[in-house]
C-alpha cells in the first residue's frame, strides 16, 4: 500500500481531499479561507436550503435519526413509500424505489436485471461498471455517445436473449447528453432493455427539471430503467430506481442492497421529499442554473477558453496537460476560486481540464468575479 501511495504521489495523480469548513453553498470555507464554490453537484442550491432544513427538523423530531433495519424486515416507514410516490410523479414512471444512494442503486439493479449481454458506453460511470461487474454477463463497450456503434455491438451480441444497454444521461466530465432518444429506437428494434443513469439529469433536463426523459419526451416506457440520485440536484443524499410497477416489485424481493443493507434515514427522506415538491411547484431554481451556465459559459468563451462539448450547466475548461490543468487549480484557488483540476485517468490523456459546476446558488456577482479570476490566471499561464 505505501509502495502505491508513493507511486502515486509520483506521478501526480494522488488525490488530495479538500476539508469543507462550512455548509454546501455559493461560497464554502475551506483552510479558513471564503472561496468560490465551482466544485459541487448542488446543482440548484437545496442543500442547504431553508425549506428542506424545516422539514428534515420536523421530521427529525417525530421520527428520529435512524431507520432501524434494512426495508424488507422494519426499515420501510411511510416515509420512504412517500417519496416513491412523489418521485414516480416527479419522474413520470409507474413506480420507484428508494436506495441508499446512486452508487447503489446500481449495484441493486444491474446484477438483478439478469441480462445475458450488457452493452455500455466507454465513459459511463464507475457505479455502473462494478454493478456490471457483478453480472455473468457477456461486455461490450461501445465508443462515447455513438448510436452507430453500439448498433453494431448490438449486432455482434444478437444472439444473446437477454440484451441491456445502460448510458449515463449527463456525462459528467463533459456535460454531453446522450442522444437517449436515437439509442431508445436501436433498443426497441434490437428488443432489448435501456437504462439510463440520469444522476446528472434530475433537477437539470426537462420540465421543471424531471430529467432526460423528459427532455426528450421519452414518456411512453422507451426508457425501461431510470437510475436517480438525491445526492446532486435534489441537494440532500440517496438513490432510486424508477421504471415499471413489475421491475420496481422484482427489486423489491431480488435487489442485494435493498434486502441486506439499512434504509435512508427518516431525515434524508423527509429532505429530499421537501426538495422533489419545490421542484414540482417551480422551475425558477433550474431556470436560474441554466442562465447561470449560460452565462458563464459565454464569458469564458468571449475570454477564448475552450469550454469542450458541453450541452448543460456542467463547464469543462480545457486545458490540455494534466501539469498545467493541477496548476491552473492550484493559482485559481489561491485567488479565491475553488475549482477541480482533473486529468488522466478520469479523463484521456492531453484532456486535462478544470471542471467548473455551475449552480442556482450562485449570484451574477459571483459568476463576474470567477470570470475576472479565470482571465486573470488564463492569462498568467498563457492558457488565453
Ligand atoms: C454521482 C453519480 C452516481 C452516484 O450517485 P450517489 O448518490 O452520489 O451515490 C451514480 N451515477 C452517476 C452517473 C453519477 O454521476
Amino acid at each position: 500500500m505505501l509502495d502505491e501511495l508513493n507511486r502515486l504521489r509520483e506521478v501526480g495523480l494522488y488525490n488530495n481531499i479538500p476539508i469543507i469548513e462550512s455548509p454546501q453553498g455559493a461560497w464554502l470555507t475551506i483552510n479558513e479561507n471564503k472561496v468560490l464554490n465551482l466544485c459541487s453537484n448542488n446543482y440548484l442550491g437545496l442543500a442547504n436550503h431553508p425549506v428542506l432544513i424545516e422539514e428534515a427538523k420536523n421530521i427529525l423530531d417525530e421520527f428520529g435519526v435512524g431507520p432501524g433495519a434494512v426495508r424488507s424486515i422494519a426499515g420501510t416507514m411511510s416515509l420512504h413509500k412517500d417519496l416513491e410516490r412523489i418521485l414516480s410523479e416527479f419522474k413520470g414512471v409507474e413506480a420507484s424505489l428508494a436506495l441508499q444512494s446512486g452508487f447503489v442503486a446500481n449495484q441493486a439493479v444491474i446484477p438483478s436485471i439478469g441480462a445475458d449481454a450488457i452493452f455500455t458506453d466507454e465513459l459511463n460511470h464507475a457505479s455502473i461498471i462494478d454493478g456490471i461487474r457483478l453480472t455473468k454477463a457477456k461486455r461490450y463497450i461501445y465508443k462515447h455517445n455513438s448510436v452507430e456503434n453500439l448498433v453494431t455491438k448490438l449486432e455482434e451480441g444478437k444472439e444473446y436473449e437477454k440484451k441491456l444497454v445502460i448510458t449515463d444521461g449527463v456525462f459528467s466530465m463533459d456535460g454531453d447528453i446522450a442522444p437517449v432518444d436515437e439509442i431508445a429506437k436501436v433498443v426497441m428494434e434490437h428488443n432489448a432493455i435501456l437504462m439510463v443513469d440520469d444522476a446528472h439529469g434530475e433537477g437539470v433536463l426537462g420540465k421543471n427539471g424531471a430529467g432526460i426523459a423528459s427532455h426528450f419526451n421519452l414518456h411512453n416506457g422507451e426508457v425501461d430503467i431510470e437510475v436517480g440520485t438525491l445526492s446532486k440536484a435534489v441537494g440532500v443524499v440517496g438513490g432510486f430506481v424508477s421504471g415499471s410497477e413489475v421491475l420496481i416489485e422484482y427489486l423489491e424481493q431480488k435487489g442485494r442492497p435493498f434486502l441486506f443493507s439499512s434504509a435512508l434515514t427518516p431525515v434524508d427522506v423527509a429532505a429530499s421529499i421537501a426538495a422533489i415538491k419545490i421542484l414540482k411547484n417551480d422551475d425558477s431554481l433550474v431556470k436560474k442554473l441554466w442562465a447561470n451556465g449560460r452565462y458563464f459559459q459565454k464569458g469564458m468563451q468571449d475570454l477564448g477558453f475552450d469550454t469542450g462539448k458541453t450541452q448543460t450547466p456542467i463547464t469543462p475548461v480545457m486545458l490540455g496537460e494534466a501539469k498545467l490543468a493541477r496548476e491552473f487549480s492550484k493559482k485559481i484557488l489561491d485567488e479565491g476560486i475553488f475549482a477541480m483540476g482533473i486529468g488522466f485517468p478520469t479523463v484521456p490523456k492531453g484532456m486535462a481540464r478544470i471542471r467548473a459546476m455551475l449552480s442556482a446558488a450562485h449570484e451574477t456577482d459571483d459568476l463576474d468575479f470567477a470570470l475576472e479570476k479565470f482571465e486573470k490566471i488564463g492569462k498568467e499561464l498563457k492558457v488565453i
